[in-house]
């Protein structure tokens, strides 16, 4: 076995499994190994790796920072680039979001989106969704569905109701208004990429108007061009409450935002962190949403997306393995019929990473940048294993 394998098992926490290699280094949508394999990664890190690995516009971006000010402490000074960051992440969020507590993952973005549900309505009770995926601090895990993340640490927080996803009657039925907040995916990542039906988002935001409950969308696997808009909930020109983002926000470099409408925005010492926002963060996101306008990355995921998703669709309709196809923009599941983890050691044995979602979709969220003709060879690659 490789010794770095060996010393992560025997020093890690015991949290991760591991694959039978170790990586080395990446460029765009590769990565190679320690034995000089090269493999596509079309899982891009779990979402993490947006423009690619080494990307060097925000390889430049991290070490400037690093080396001009890495750190300016936040409630004392502001700084130019945080404040552009904040500036710029306003201009790309939709409607008049335009407030963000900036963080340094996902589940803390959950986190405090949670905590200003609380605060700003008086109310306790929040509706979740079945199969969510918000994260794994207490708050966030309290959110999330999973039994078997949630289990080993009860009691979690109370009030919480899971209601069927992308079922309008569901959340009808139930909210009134004593719910501070409906939160869900705009499209289910870990839970399967599910795709609620056209309309929802729409139907939600109703619902959450009606009974003055605010309405989180957590944009953390879907946001930043995922899906070919900066956000999901704009493919149905929804403004949410409050978005929660992170995975590719900071191209590589952990950061995470909660971004919320102007009304919403905490007092003074209400909520705080003290790497959330750290500038080698917004410098890297800076150049994350530079480079994705200089180089028209929203308008290539939404047509390759397309493409894409029909070609797997044609290709797979006549193959008993496939139960299903679906996504948007570079974001899509294959559900089988069957066990998924034969066929990603398959994919990785022909120098494919793809990565599951639950026991029986294979997920695949290639880096944006990630050239058509390397989709379509392993589009190729993936039907001829699930022949
Ligand atoms: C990854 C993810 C999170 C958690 O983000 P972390 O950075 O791992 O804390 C929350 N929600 C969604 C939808 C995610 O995909």
């Amino acid at each position: 076995m490789n010794q770095w394998i060996e010393l992560e098992e025997k020093h890690g926490s015991g949290a991760y499994g591991n694959w039978p290699i170790a990586i080395e280094g990446g460029k765009g949508p590769y990565v190679w190994d320690s034995n000089g394999n090269r493999y596509l990664d079309l899982g891009a890190g779990i979402g993490v790796i947006g423009l690619g690995h080494a990307n060097q516009d925000v390889a430049l971006a991290i070490s400037q920072q690093a080396q001009t000010l890495a750190h300016c402490i936040n409630g004392y000074f502001a700084n130019e680039i945080r404040a552009k960051f904040l500036q710029r992440l306003s201009q790309i969020a939709p409607g008049d979001l335009n407030r963000i507590f900036l963080t340094n993952s996902g589940t803390e973005a959950v986190e405090a989106a949670f905590k200003l549900a609380r605060k700003h309505t008086g109310r306790t009770k929040i509706i979740s969704m079945i199969r969510a995926y918000h994260g794994r601090s207490m708050g966030a895990l309290s959110l999330t569905w999973r039994k078997d993340y949630r289990a080993p640490y009860t009691p979690l927080i109370p009030d919480i109701q899971h209601l069927p996803y992308g079922r309008i009657e569901a959340i009808e039925k139930v909210i009134d208004n004593k719910v501070a907040a409906v939160i869900l995916e705009p499209i289910q990542g870990e839970g399967g990429i599910i795709v609620p039906p056209q309309g929802y988002l729409t139907q939600v935001r109703k619902l959450c108007d009606f009974h003055n409950t605010l309405f989180i969308v957590d944009e953390i696997q879907t946001g930043m061009g995922r899906t070919g808009g900066w956000f999901a909930c704009d493919h149905e020109n929804v403004v949410p409450d409050i978005i929660c983002s992170a995975k590719m926000l900071g191209g590589g470099f952990p950061i995470g935002a909660m971004i919320m409408r102007e009304e919403l925005s905490f007092e003074k010492s209400k909520h705080g962190s003290t790497y959330g926002g750290n500038l080698m963060g917004c410098r890297a996101g800076l150049t994350v949403i530079e480079y994705m306008e200089k180089n028209n990355i929203l308008e290539y995921v939404r047509k390759t997306g397309k493409e894409i998703l029909s070609d797997l669709k044609m290709l797979t309709q006549n193959l008993n393995k496939v139960k299903e196809v679906r996504g948007r923009g570079f974001m899509i599941g294959i559900e089988l019929n069957e066990p998924v983890m034969p066929y990603l050691k398959e994919l990785f044995n022909n120098k494919i990473l793809a990565l599951s979602a639950g026991k029986k979709i294979i997920r695949l969220l290639p880096p944006l940048i990630t050239p058509k003709k390397e989709l379509n060879n392993a589009i190729d690659k993936i039907v001829e294993i699930l022949k």
